[in-house]
């Protein structure tokens, strides 16, 4: 059981986390980053990263991930390869309790904890994730040129996402359990609109089938259409799953201000959340972009704010150490009288 100070604690190891960890390093803040269950985040799932600046070549995730810890770790940054359980911000420091059983103070925390794609947990999913299956069409849809595909979903996402391949995609067919979508009616109106896109309705994706080692690979989708309770099979290309996203916010709850869908509420223009102490960069504040790029430039919005306030706090102490003083000495002082 070990208590462990920083000036700068940052909880999460993706993109935000280690840009955040980099800067505030180099600003001299010693910060200690506790990556949690999952190090490297969503991009350790990922294969071939094509859209992340500094690579001509595509990066493999994981490989990218690692690079990232290694230049944080290189620059100064303890990690700890801990999970943070619980988390008191009304302290100062922050109270951070982890999994280990050892507890984290922090003068200022970086939260970024990411979010995770949420899946049909139907069978074959999980065996062809990355095979033919994505969760994000900016990612991946690139590899799908001239190909028939599938996204799952009847939201925003899922119209976006549609909307999108449709750049690459010869076709695309949205696969719905409705008759109706939930999508804005602006997107809805594009979506209908667009000639390479067709709608299935009614209808759930109850397997993935495909190729098995060494060609594994998605290859088709076994369909329930709902209101006949009829099966078929169809042939895909590719498949993206877009039903939405879970935020990784519930150790913050009550303890932040938090949008409708669970996001952590920044400040336009900024990283500070409810709390002067605390930070929120990457995909747990971002429901709009999900971008690893944008999440690493969080992060480091995220260590510079948080080092302009630790500056600012430490400036004021010679103050507050004065008052300190003036206190003590008044007391002696009116001891004094008292004797
Ligand atoms: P939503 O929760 O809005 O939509 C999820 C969709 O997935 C729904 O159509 C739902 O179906 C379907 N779905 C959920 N679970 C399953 C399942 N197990 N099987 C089949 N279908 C399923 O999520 P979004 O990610 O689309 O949006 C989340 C939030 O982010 C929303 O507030 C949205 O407005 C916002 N957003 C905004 C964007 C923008 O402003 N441009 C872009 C993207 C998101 P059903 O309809 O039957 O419930």
């Amino acid at each position: 059981m070990v208590e462990t100070k920083t000036r700068v604690l940052i909880i999460g190891a993706g993109p935000a986390g280690y840009s955040a960890a980099i800067y505030a390093a180099r600003a001299n803040l010693k910060p200690i980053l506790v990556t949690g269950i999952q190090p490297g985040g969503q991009l350790t799932t990922t294969t071939d990263v094509e859209n992340f600046p500094g690579f001509a070549q595509a990066v493999q995730g994981p490989e990218l991930m690692e690079q990232m810890r290694q230049q944080a770790e290189h620059v100064g940054t303890s990690i700890v390869f801990d999970t943070i359980m619980s988390v008191d911000l009304s302290q100062d420091p922050i109270v951070a309790q982890g999994d280990s059983g050892d507890t984290y103070l922090g003068d200022a925390l970086i939260i970024a904890t990411g979010a995770q794609a949420k899946w049909l947990g139907s069978p074959g999913e999980a065996d062809y994730s990355g095979y033919g299956i994505s969760a994000c069409a900016v990612c991946d849809g690139f590899f799908y040129r001239g190909k028939e595909v599938v996204v799952i979903g009847g939201g925003n996402t899922a119209v976006e996402e549609a909307l999108y391949l449709t750049n690459h995609a010869s076709k695309v067919t949205l696969i719905h359990r409705r008759d109706k979508l939930r999508a804005e009616q602006i997107l809805q109106d594009r979506f209908f609109a667009h000639p390479k896109i067709e709608v299935v309705w009614n209808t759930e994706v109850v397997a993935f089938l495909g190729e098995s080692e060494p060609s594994r690979r998605l290859t088709g989708l076994r369909l329930l259409d709902r209101a006949t309770g009829v099966e078929t099979s169809v042939s895909v290309g590719g498949a993206f799953v877009a039903i939405g996203h879970d935020p990784a916010t519930a150790l913050f709850r009550g303890q932040l201000d938090m949008t409708d869908a669970g996001y952590i509420k920044i400040a336009p223009w900024s990283t500070a959340t409810s709390r002067k102490n605390v930070w929120s960069a990457g995909d747990v504040s971002d429901d709009r972009y999900k971008q690893a790029v944008v999440a690493a430039g969080m992060g480091c919005m995220a260590a510079l704010e948080a080092e302009k306030y630790l500056a600012e706090r430490t400036a004021s102490q010679p103050t507050a150490e004065k008052a300190r003083k003036a206190r003590e000495s008044a007391n002696w002082n009116s001891n004094l009288t008292i004797a």
